[in-house]
């Protein structure tokens, strides 16, 4: 299928990007990877008007390295994330979630701004930002503000981006070494979006008992859950194996996934159940190493 009929802009600088988007209010939309959003427009999912096309935009792509975060500029590819050297030491989540997304070919257009903004809730990296307490920055007419992930992901590809703003840059906090993280999935096919999605961080203290422990489900509801509570009642625990089956059960108890024709919402619970236990074990044993 085509598209339906939109104008295209070039902009070579944010502010002209700014500045179309202003101009033609909802009726447009950004282009960053294409990934999501060109398979939405051939199948008139969405018709924009305008494209605002931000790829010849100079600054957008790179990763940084400040005292306590990392900094990712929003047009920086999946796979540029999944290999940074830099991104694997700080935020290793971060780069485990970026491999198993989609294909080669996707990882190597896709955006972490376009996959933010587009907010699918089986997504990779959604789910990674809301575990890890990350900040989205986004731009907007005559002023820039700052996001916090858990209050960024509203529902269903829904977000508290406004149609004129560009998501400028991620910052996420740097793993102490003390800290283990992991994220799994499951899948139908390898490639395929996730069934449902696990990422953890966990911090065990020098005596072996939790410190502190971060936990996000994908692919349940219709958007990232951060499940702080309910880890943050493990603080104090011996850190071993029962600690991450009594978690996962928890998890199993407090997640009431989404139903839909092919995946039943009682399966989903099981996924929840079997990789809360899975990633909670594996980053546990990250954090020993
Ligand atoms: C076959 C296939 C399999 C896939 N599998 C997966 C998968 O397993 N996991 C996964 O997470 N994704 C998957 N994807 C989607 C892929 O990761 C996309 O790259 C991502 O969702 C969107 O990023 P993008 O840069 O391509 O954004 P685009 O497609 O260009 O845009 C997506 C949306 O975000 C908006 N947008 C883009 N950039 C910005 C910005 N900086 N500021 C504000 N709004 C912006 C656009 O206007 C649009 O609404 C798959 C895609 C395909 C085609």
């Amino acid at each position: 299928m085509k598209p339906a009929p939109f104008r295209y802009h070039s902009p070579g600088t944010l502010d002209e990007a700014l500045a179309l988007l202003a101009e033609h209010g909802a009726g447009a939309k950004v282009l960053a990877g294409g990934q999501s959003l060109g398979p939405m427009m051939n199948m008139r999912l969405a018709q924009p008007d305008a494209l605002v096309d931000i790829n010849a935009i100079a600054g957008l792509d790179y990763v940084r390295e400040h005292e306590k975060t990392i900094e990712i500029g929003a047009l920086t590819r999946h796979h540029a994330i999944a290999t940074s050297p830099l991104v694997r030491a700080a935020c290793p989540l971060l780069a485990e979630a970026a491999r198993q997304i989609g294909h080669y070919a996707i990882r190597q257009r896709g955006t972490i701004g376009g996959s933010l903004a587009h907010a699918d809730p089986a997504a990779q990296f959604p789910l990674a930002c809301a575990t890890l307490g990350a900040e989205i920055t986004a731009a907007g007419a005559g002023r820039t503000r700052t996001i916090a992930a858990s209050e960024f992901f509203l529902s269903l590809m829904s977000t508290a981006l406004e149609p004129e703003e560009i998501i400028v840059s991620v910052t996420l906090p740097k793993a102490p070494t003390s800290e283990g993280q992991a994220y799994v999935q499951f899948s139908r096919r390898r490639g395929d979006f996730a069934i449902v999605a696990l990422a953890a961080t966990v911090r065990p203290d020098a005596g072996g008992h939790i410190d502190q422990v971060r936990l996000g489900v994908g692919g349940a509801t219709d958007r990232p859950m951060v499940l702080a509570e309910l880890a943050d009642c493990t603080r104090g625990e011996k850190a071993d194996s029962g600690w991450a089956a009594r978690l996962a059960k928890a998890a199993y108890d407090a997640v009431a996934p989404i139903d839909t024709p092919r995946v039943p919402a009682e399966f989903r619970r099981e996924l929840v159940h079997v990789l809360t236990r899975r990633v909670l074990v594996t980053a546990l044993e990250r954090a020993r190493r």
